[in-house]
């Protein structure tokens, strides 16, 4: 749906990697329309009364998550190599890369509530992973000045 040229063997990919949403509805939604299996509680809000059932029948995951996208303020675990963090002013997300870079830039992001564009953007983020489109590290933002990546002892 966010990405024109995913394609059969894409769209596999995206079923075999379930994501757990923490705190992102629309997020939730975007992936699960796209063919991404969705562990999460609810879909409160924005698409109350809706389950994730009801934007794909594939979205109900049969395994553990591959990796999160998940709302700022959050503890991302270190041993998760895929992950995505939304925040009011724009998305960090790893992909392998350094998990000491990705929090110094997770901790920079405004912890407002995300506009519903920015939970697409980490709809968005997560597949490029997913699909091997992304850097390992980055950060993206919707319009303004570019968002970078801010680095860690290790690699100040
Ligand atoms: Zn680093």
């Amino acid at each position: 749906m966010l990405l024109q040229p995913v394609g059969g063997r894409g769209q596999q990919a995206l079923l075999a990697a379930p994501v757990l949403v923490h705190g992102l509805p629309v997020t939730a939604a975007y992936l699960a329309a796209g063919g991404s299996p969705v562990h999460t509680r609810t879909t409160a809000g924005f698409f109350a009364g809706s389950s994730l059932e009801d934007f794909n029948p594939d979205a109900v995951p049969s395994a553990a998550p591959a990796g999160l996208v998940a709302r700022v303020p959050f503890e991302f675990p270190a041993d998760q190599r895929l992950a995505v963090a939304v925040g009011g002013d724009g998305v960090v997300f790893r992909a392998d890369g350094c998990f000491g870079c990705f929090v110094r830039t997770v901790r920079a992001l405004s912890q407002k509530p995300p506009p519903v564009a920015l939970e697409a953007l980490g709809a968005l983020a997560w597949q490029r992973i997913v699909l091997g489109l992304a850097d390992t590290l980055g950060a993206l933002r919707l319009q303004g000045l570019p968002l970078s990546v801010l680095r860690c002892e290790d690699h100040g």
